[in-house]
């Protein structure tokens, strides 16, 4: 998929005149990737229609930068797809909201329920979860068994089998209790059925929900739009959370829901854990859908942070795949050397690095230089592997003892080498770009 994009654009590019042609076959290219990648074909057709309006030809054929002012416009038609134009409602910390969560069974609503409470549990909020799904058997013991691993109060039945009674039930205590975030679980059952929808408009109506979220699961393909029209037509949807973004799919079904609903994405789900979850950023997201862009401005963040000498070395390490203590520790140099490049890490779709984050570069330093001191008592052997279950408990305690440290600091650093290590991977294979060659997105 990237391949074609970057073909279509590397054909533009080599053209000496810009003409309408050209213009066509890049649009068509690009209409397969975005198709591939699930964005729904009315959007793509309406998005081509509106890049030729905006790209003048003749704009073209003067100016010199003709591949970037048909990327940019591409680019930002897209990211104007994503946006409804009005924020959603957003919950106030020390209020008490309700926030329902709709969508199929199986598109991660559950889940997604938890680490919406969690998120805001680790800013100070105190939410609380109401499971209203009484149709699937096991749902309560699996939103009591979230709830409880992330210390959240929750509220449910095993005898019940009327959702809006308990929906109803755990709100009011839960506004009783003074939690500031009531979440409402629903059923998603197995299909659009008329039933779900009615079970739906009920529950929204007894709990009175300040927000409604539709969850997706990325890789629901065409049928996104018809899905989320399908819910926004029984209940006010204002929000749409997007699951699975560390799978393959590209998730171009987001476009769909955000046409149908009206409403912005808000969050991404990154992993089935708990803490795999990001605030939805438009543009990482478009980059990915075209399949391209994160790659360039990851590789534009490498020129920029790893010294020129080295740069080669990297990016062979990179298209490798194999990340190891030892890369780690040389790319730690360059961040104390040079700068975040943390910001690298978080240019990658999945990730949710945030080594430096802003204001806190004091902090993130001293981190950085205390798991160097722990790698400087590793041996060779365990620098250059990447296979993490060579660190067993009994090595750990030798690098903690030989560097002065704590056990769970040498466990902290090995997380942090876990999570780099799984976004390096997903670049394995990847072609590798020369300078300059992508860099106009
Ligand atoms: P529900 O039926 O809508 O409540 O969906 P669940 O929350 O039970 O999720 C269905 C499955 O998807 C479970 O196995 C989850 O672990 C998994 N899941 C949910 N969100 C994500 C995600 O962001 N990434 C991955 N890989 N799996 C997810
Ligand atoms: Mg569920």
């Amino acid at each position: 998929l990237g391949g074609s994009i970057s073909r279509a654009i590397q054909q533009m590019s080599n053209a000496t005149i810009i003409d309408e042609k050209v213009l066509n076959e890049c649009l068509n290219e690009i209409t397969r990737a975005l198709l591939q990648s699930d964005v729904q074909f009315k959007l793509v057709r309406d998005m081509q229609t509106n890049i030729k309006k905006i790209v003048n030809l003749d704009d073209l054929a003067a100016g010199h930068n003709k591949r970037k002012i048909i990327q940019q416009a591409i680019f930002n038609e897209l990211c104007k797809i994503l946006d409804p134009g009005k924020p959603s409602f957003t919950p106030k910390k020390g209020k008490t909201s309700v926030v329902m969560f709709v969508g199929l069974q199986g598109s991660g609503k559950t889940t997604t329920c938890t680490k919406y409470a969690y998120y805001h549990q680790k800013k100070g909020w105190k939410p609380a979860l109401v499971c209203a799904d009484t149709f699937r058997a096991g749902a309560f013991d699996q939103l009591k068994q979230n709830a409880t691993k992330a210390k959240i109060p929750f509220y449910g039945s095993y005898m019940e089998s009327d959702p809006v009674k308990i929906a109803v039930e755990g709100v009011e205590r839960f506004k009783k209790e003074n939690c500031d975030l009531i979440i409402v679980d629903t059923s998603g059952r197995h299909k659009q059925e008329a039933a779900l929808f009615e079970e739906m408009r009920q529950v929204s109506e007894a709990t009175k929900p300040d927000l409604v979220i539709f969850v997706m699961d990325s890789s629901i393909g065409q049928a996104a739009f018809d899905q989320a029209q399908a819910f926004k037509q029984s209940v006010a949807v204002g929000a749409v959370i997007v699951t699975k973004m560390d799978g393959h799919a590209k998730g171009g079904g987001a476009l769909s829901a955000v046409a149908a609903t009206k409403s912005p994405v808000i969050f991404i789900g990154t992993g089935e854990h708990m803490d795999e979850f990001e605030v939805f950023d438009v543009k990482p997201f478009v980059s990915r859908l075209l399949g391209m862009g994160d790659w360039s401005g990851f590789m534009d963040k490498i020129h920029e942070v790893v010294p020129m000498d080295q740069q080669p070395e990297l990016l062979q390490k990179l298209s490798e795949g194999n990340f190891t203590l030892r890369i780690m520790y040389d790319q730690f140099q360059n961040i104390l050397k040079m700068g975040p490049i943390g910001q690298v890490f978080s240019m990658l779709p999945g990730s949710s690095a945030e080594l430096m984050p802003k204001g806190r570069e004091k902090e993130s330093q001293a981190k950085i230089k205390r798991y160097m001191t722990m790698m400087d008592s590793m041996t060779n052997e365990e620098l250059d592997s990447s296979n993490p279950k060579l660190m067993n408990e009994s090595r750990m305690m030798r690098i903690a003892r030989g560097s002065g440290r704590h056990i769970r600091e040498v466990m902290e650093m090995l997380e942090e080498y876990k999570r780099l290590a799984k976004i390096w991977s997903k670049m394995k294979g990847l072609k590798i770009p020369k300078k300059g060659e992508m860099s106009a997105l």
